[in-house]
């Protein structure tokens, strides 16, 4: 089995994510770190998150998969801009510590004009400079569709990413379907194949988590447009091998595909179908 869900908004706290998650019939879910326009954070009602954690073991949610703003960019070309990335880095794991043993995802950056060796660097650095060997979350590199100067549109950018960080035990990688397809990697007609590559390059041991998302745009387009599950190019047979396939059991899969609240229900429900089939 899987775990499933999708984002939901922080806004009125922890524990009611976990309450809504379960009227949704999810069992995991996602959240921003901070909004993504002002990137401030929340003060933390008291007892709240121990509500949470609470709900979590009652219901048997898997590990949580909180994702970062978009606006940080741990690789600019912009130093400012890289010590604003670093800055909510170290902020949202702080934040994170209070929720232990869940994930944490971020997009690894886009280098800006750098070239790509520059920016898995400073990637590295601004991993090296806040993750610590006590740290309770593991720090999740997403796969990119390697839009424009994106890093972590190939496995070994994510690997060479990993290679330089100095406790790598920390770090994991979240595979986003939508991504991967539009970096080129065929989702639909060699998934086997894919996730062997993957297993070559970054180790099966690293994926903690999957963000269950169909593509508007064909394969290799570099695009990142989400679509509706079984309404994109990919299309359901392929999501449907993707929740079943065994080296991906017991992660949990974030939907980020265009719904509302009642969309969101629908596809919970369809991949639990499928699950259980
Ligand atoms: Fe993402
Ligand atoms: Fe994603
Ligand atoms: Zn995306």
């Amino acid at each position: 089995m899987i775990y499933i869900g999708c984002h939901l908004s922080v806004s009125d706290g922890y524990a009611a994510m976990g309450r809504t998650m379960s009227r949704f019939g999810g069992s995991t879910f996602a959240w921003f770190t901070r909004n993504p326009r002002g990137g401030r954070t929340k003060e933390i009602a008291p007892g709240d998150v121990e509500a949470l954690q609470e709900h979590l073991r009652s219901e048997g949610f898997g590990p949580l998969v909180a994702h970062a703003s978009y606006t940080m960019n741990l690789c600019s070309a912009n130093e400012s801009t890289r010590a604003n990335g670093r800055e909510m880095l170290r902020k949202d794991l702080e934040r994170m510590e209070l929720l232990p043993g869940n994930l944490y995802n971020f997009h690894p950056g886009a280098h800006t004009g750098q070239g790509s060796e520059a920016g898995i660097r400073q990637i590295a650095e601004a991993l090296n400079e806040v993750l610590t060997p006590q740290m309770q979350t593991t720090v999740l590199l997403e796969t990119m569709a390697g839009k424009g100067s994106e890093v972590g549109g190939t496995f070994e950018e994510l690997r060479a990413v990993i290679d330089l960080v100095k406790c790598p035990e920390k770090l994991g990688v979240c595979f986003d379907t939508c991504h991967t397809w539009d970096a080129g990697y065929d989702l639909v007609d060699d998934l086997d194949g894919v996730l062997r590559h993957f297993d070559e390059v970054i180790g099966l041991g690293r994926l903690k988590a999957v963000h269950l998302n169909d593509s508007k745009n064909p394969r290799g387009s570099h695009k990142d447009r989400h679509e509706k599950l079984g309404q994109g190019v990919l299309g359901a047979e392929a999501m449907r091998r993707i929740v079943r396939h065994p080296a991906l059991q017991g992660l949990p899969f974030i939907l980020e595909t265009p719904n509302d609240d009642e969309g969101y229900v629908a596809e919970i429900a369809e991949v639990k179908r499928w699950m259980r089939e």
